[in-house]
């Protein structure tokens, strides 16, 4: 029933029911006005009757003599006689007389008024005691039972206006409240969809959008589905606001709506989840797993878009999560899903699908750094040692250090992984210590055996910031007695450019103390040559992503070429690492690289294995690399 109909009706029912109840309390009061003025009436009759008697004759016979006479319809008396409790002969009211008389003899010797009932009729009646007597003369009045047709015959019009007057002005009020309940609901709910959605894309918002994750959760988890959850952040929001202006920003946001609408058509929920990032939400199944799910929508995103008269080409980045094998709370899905979108932008790639190893925050990564710091401190790591064989002399002339960490439970855990977790929890720091003692110790016991070798050790960008790194190298090469020339430390280009002066600085320091200093996966980042030129390094480390594929891809081979050329423009000696067939190797020694580092030669090892090998392959004869390899074993990691 429509809220105005149930309104009228309801003023209706209440106005109908004030009508009645004023009517009946209307009727009471009448009543009982009437029965007092009756019974004032009666009364008067009464006090009219002794003003006849005459004090100094008998007063029972007056009374008998008078009463009849003045008997009527409104007035039947009754003379009682108090001393005998007796109705006495003389007066015309007989019935139920023994009532009334033992309601007088109670109290005789003041006025008594009433009514009673007999059958179906009502009395009235007013009892008065005659003056200086024994007597009460009792006045009845049989109450007239068209009282209320009377009184309807009275109020009857008053009332029907007063009821019409009370309808009409019900039906109004209700009309009026109705109307204003309209609008108030109408404002809420735009207050509630305002509070839910976006504006200007009128997609659900940020917190619409966790309700409906958590609700579509429940429902998956029911059923025992899945659920992707996917980031899409726009790359190019900022620039069209701030070269196009917002209006422009505000269309480019409309037209991602509606590709992304069409794309998934309704397989799936899309929400504004703020600034330059949509969601979307959809039931992995067969097709649409969380490949193709990406490949859609990056798909989606590739024609061109027209903006007031500009052609622009927009990007967008995508993080993936999914339920359940990421997270099992709606706010736990979302916090992934920003993860790998976060992933995906500092890789620089197109999309990213939740892992644990890039999650800052997840409970097995900082399980896995309490277990790192524990392993540092007692001291659990290894370190192996990969040769590099020196082109120009025939040998290997030099290791580069490589830590390596066996986890009790987890087994081996690959030094990406857990150099990233040292570098971003400050574990680095101890963790170098320990490669550096562990490296220069090893480098001393070789050397005692005769085994002039030089060691690398691995540097990450935190170390330079590390102001004792260069005191603590030196002590270590005077403690070990080894020579500064025989530890070579590798930092990457992309570590020496995040604090270009810090490192000038600390690599200033290390070259003053006579160590040798490489660039490490050379090519990868952006350093500039002119930048390169002034620090004070002794080799080039090319990339192992291009050299593992120069033999059959002719950009990479053309790659290391220049760099090649370059480095020795530049006056520095290139290392080669990522060797892994002859092809390669031989045209690297025909480039002119200076040393080759690889699985061709042979992989990272541990100290005596690799020692076993240096004294079967006598490093410092002429042996081909090729005789070099007798010897290494085939389970290294
Ligand atoms: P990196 O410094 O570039 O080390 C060379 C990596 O290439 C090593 O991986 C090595 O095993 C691998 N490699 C060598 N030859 C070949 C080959 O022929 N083919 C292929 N596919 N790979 C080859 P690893 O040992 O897994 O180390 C990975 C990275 O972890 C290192 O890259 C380095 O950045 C870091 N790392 C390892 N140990 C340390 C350390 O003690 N300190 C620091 N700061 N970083 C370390
Ligand atoms: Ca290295
Ligand atoms: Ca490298």
């Amino acid at each position: 029933m429509p809220l105005r109909l149930k309104l009228i009706l309801s003023f209706i029912t209440i106005s109908l029911m004030v009508v009645s109840i004023f009517s009946v309390v209307a009727y009471i009061s009448a009543r009982e006005y009437t029965q007092h003025i009756e019974q004032v009436r009666l009364h008067k009759s009464n006090e009219h009757l002794f003003e006849m008697l005459d004090t100094s004759l008998p007063l029972l016979d007056q009374l008998q003599d008078i009463v009849p006479h003045h008997e009527n319809r409104d007035n039947v008396f009754s003379i009682i006689d108090i001393s005998q409790k007796k109705i006495l002969p003389g007066g015309g009211f007989n019935l139920g007389t023994h009532l009334l008389a033992d309601l007088l003899i109670q109290s005789s010797n003041k006025i008594q008024q009433g009514n009673f009932t007999i059958g179906e009729q009502e009395y009235l009646w007013s009892a008065d005691p005659v003056p200086d007597s024994q007597y009460i003369i009792a006045n009845t009045y049989l109450r007239d039972s068209s009282d209320i047709s009377t009184f309807f015959s009275y109020v009857g019009t008053p009332l029907s206006t007063t009821l019409f007057i009370s309808i009409w002005i019900s039906v109004w009020a209700a009309l009026l409240l109705a109307r204003l309940f309209r609008q108030i609901s109408e404002k809420n709910t735009l207050l509630e969809y305002q509070a839910s959605h976006d504006l200007l894309t009128r997609l659900p918002n940020r917190g619409a959008i966790g309700r409906s994750v958590q609700q579509e959760m429940e429902t998956a988890r029911a059923r025992n589905e899945e659920l992707v959850f996917c980031l899409v952040d726009i790359d190019a929001l900022k620039e069209v606001n701030d070269s196009l202006g917002h209006k422009s920003g505000d269309i480019l946001l409309d037209q991602v709506t509606q590709r992304l609408k069409r794309t998934l058509q309704d397989s799936g929920h899309i929400g504004r989840f703020g600034g330059n990032k949509f969601s979307v939400m959809i039931k992995r199944s067969e097709t649409d797993n969380a490949e193709s799910i990406c490949r859609k929508l990056l798909e989606s995103f590739e024609p061109i878009y027209e903006i007031n008269g500009h052609s622009l080409y927009v990007h967008a980045t995508l993080g993936i999560a999914i339920f359940p094998e990421h997270a099992n709370s709606a706010q736990e899905l979302i916090q992934k899903t920003e993860t790998a979108l976060h992933t995906a932008k500092k890789l620089v790639i197109d999309s990213s699908v939740y892992d644990v190893s890039q999650d800052n925050n997840s409970a097995e990564r900082l399980r896995l750094t309490h277990d790192l710091r524990n392993a540092i401190h007692n001291e659990e790591l290894q370190l192996y040692y990969q040769p590099q064989f020196d082109v120009r002399r025939n040998e290997i002339g030099s290791v580069e250090a490589l830590a390596r960490w066996i986890h009790p439970q987890q087994g081996f855990i690959p030094p990406d992984t857990f150099i990233e977790i040292a570098e971003h929890t400050g574990l680095i720091q101890s963790l170098t210590d320990w490669v550096l003692r562990t490296a220069i110790k090893q480098c001393a016991e070789w050397r005692d055996m005769g085994k002039y070798l030089t060691v690398s050790v691995n540097l990450s960008a935190r170390n330079l910031h590390d102001e004792t790194l260069s005191s603590q190298i030196s002590n270590l090469l005077h403690y070990w007695d080894v020579s500064p020339g025989k530890l070579c430390l590798e930092i990457t280009e992309t570590a020496m450019m995040t604090n270009p002066a810090h490192a000038k600085k600390l690599l200033k320091e290390l070259d003053d103390l006579g160590v040798r200093l490489s660039i490490d996966d050379f090519g990868t980042g952006y350093s500039s040559l002119g930048y390169l030129k002034q620090l004070p390094v002794d080799e080039l480390k090319i990339d192992k992503s291009f050299v593992l594929n120069m033999a059959k891809d002719e950009s990479d081979a053309s790659i290391v070429r220049a760099t090649v050329s370059l480095a020795h423009d530049l006056g520095l000696e290139v290392v080669a690492e990522g060797v892994e067939d002859q092809v390669s190797q031989d045209e690297l020694s025909r480039l002119g690289c200076e040393y080759i580092q690889g699985y061709h030669i042979a992989r990272p090892m541990p100290h005596d294995e690799l020692t076993a090998m240096l004294i079967s392959t006598k490093v410092k004869n002429n042996t081909q690399a090729d005789e070099i390899l007798v010897g290494v074993q085939a389970n290294h990691l």
